[in-house]
């Protein structure tokens, strides 16, 4: 047996999570088997552990969208009993069992070996977070966006996704801009490398205009809604948004104006069904480019049973930096 935590939903519909110990026999099809060593937290895993957004259809299960860990058995000719893997996306841990156990199973495809001198523990730090900034300052680039074409904004900036994006983008050279509902992170995204940090309210009680002074040269926008809406047009001429999360609201409320006055582009960025190339480009870029040191003080450490309550506080926009999951604690 092996250590889960094990998500059930009662005949009233209330969805719970306890740790439990598991039979192998109960692990689904795949040709891989992973001894997990750390597991991540995400917004997602937050919708997942307590039942909302419909992502997950079947239980009993085990969430977790990221994991990284050794293989343990495999029937894929490209990975060998103790080789260091990641796995991020591909539903695994909504539509299939996923990190928050000891062990995992799942197809060989769906896995990205670990760069050299990347730990499992600091491949965890990243996790679908990392991999996501990355993807998403790459979209950035490839639009035309560099370090000599103006300041870059992170919104939600203080979270997983957003916090790893600051610090990169200061790696690379840029000027980072951190838009942040939660004051009393300023000093730790400064410390990150933005060269100034935008109080969300404060932002959002600007008064709407078709088309605003134009600031952002790029934007990671990890939050949607409103906020998306009234950060596009602020973005200055031939500027580029990527948009990757939704933790204001699925809504998105704007005008063509940036589009047709600005030439501004609104791109949006998905990890899940990501190309094994782009991931491995990805990840590469990731081990050489994050200053994981500098970013220890924003990590946090918890065990399966835990998860519960983690899963509350990031769905609250609560946690800072990332939480890592080990599962045999
Ligand atoms: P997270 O750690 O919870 O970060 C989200 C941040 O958004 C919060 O820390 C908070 O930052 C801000 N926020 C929360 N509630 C808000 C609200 N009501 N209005 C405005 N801002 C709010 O989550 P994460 O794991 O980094 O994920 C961030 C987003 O990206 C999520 O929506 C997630 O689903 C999405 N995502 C998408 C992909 C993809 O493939 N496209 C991959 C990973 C994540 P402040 O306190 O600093 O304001």
């Amino acid at each position: 047996t092996f250590r889960a935590l094990l998500t059930e939903k009662a005949e009233d519909g209330a969805v719970s999570s306890t740790v439990q110990a598991i039979d192998e026999i109960r692990l689904p099809e795949g040709d891989v088997t992973v001894d997990v060593e750390w597991a991540g937290l995400n917004y997602k895993d937050g919708l997942c552990l307590t039942g909302q957004g419909g992502l997950v259809r079947t239980y009993p299960h085990v969430a977790g969208i990221d994991f990284s860990g050794r293989v343990r058995e495999s029937s894929d000719v490209r990975y060998r009993i103790g080789d260091p893997v990641v796995l991020t996306g591909w539903r695994v841990g909504e539509t299939q069992w996923g990190g928050y156990a000891e062990r995992a199973r799942v197809k060989g495809d769906w896995l990205v070996p670990l760069p050299a001198n990347l730990s499992t523990r600091d491949a965890m730090v990243m996790g679908t977070a990392g991999l996501t900034a990355m993807l998403a300052i790459n979209k950035l680039e490839f639009l035309g966006i560099t370090p000599s074409t103006g300041e870059i904004l992170v919104t939600g900036a203080a979270g997983g996704v957003g916090s790893i994006a600051v610090a990169l983008l200061k790696r690379l050279g840029y000027a980072v801009a951190a838009l942040s509902g939660r004051p009393q992170h300023a000093d730790m995204l400064k410390t990150l490398g933005a060269v100034s940090v935008i109080d969300r309210s404060e932002f959002l009680a600007q008064p709407d205009k078709p088309l605003e002074s134009a600031r952002f040269a790029g934007v990671v926008d990890c939050v949607g809604g409103d906020i998306l809406g009234k950060v596009l047009r602020q973005v200055a001429y031939g500027g580029a948004v990527a948009s990757l999360g939704n933790a204001a609201g699925i809504g998105l409320s704007t005008n063509v104006l940036p589009f047709l006055l600005r030439g501004v582009t609104l791109a949006g960025i998905d990890s899940v069904m990501q190309p094994f190339d782009a991931r491995v480009a990805a990840w590469t870029r990731l081990t050489n480019v994050f200053d994981f040191p500098a970013y220890e003080g924003n990590v946090s450490e918890v065990g399966l049973a835990a998860l519960p309550e983690q899963a509350q506080a990031i769905l609250k926009g609560e946690v800072k930096g990332r939480v890592l999951v080990d599962p045999r604690a």
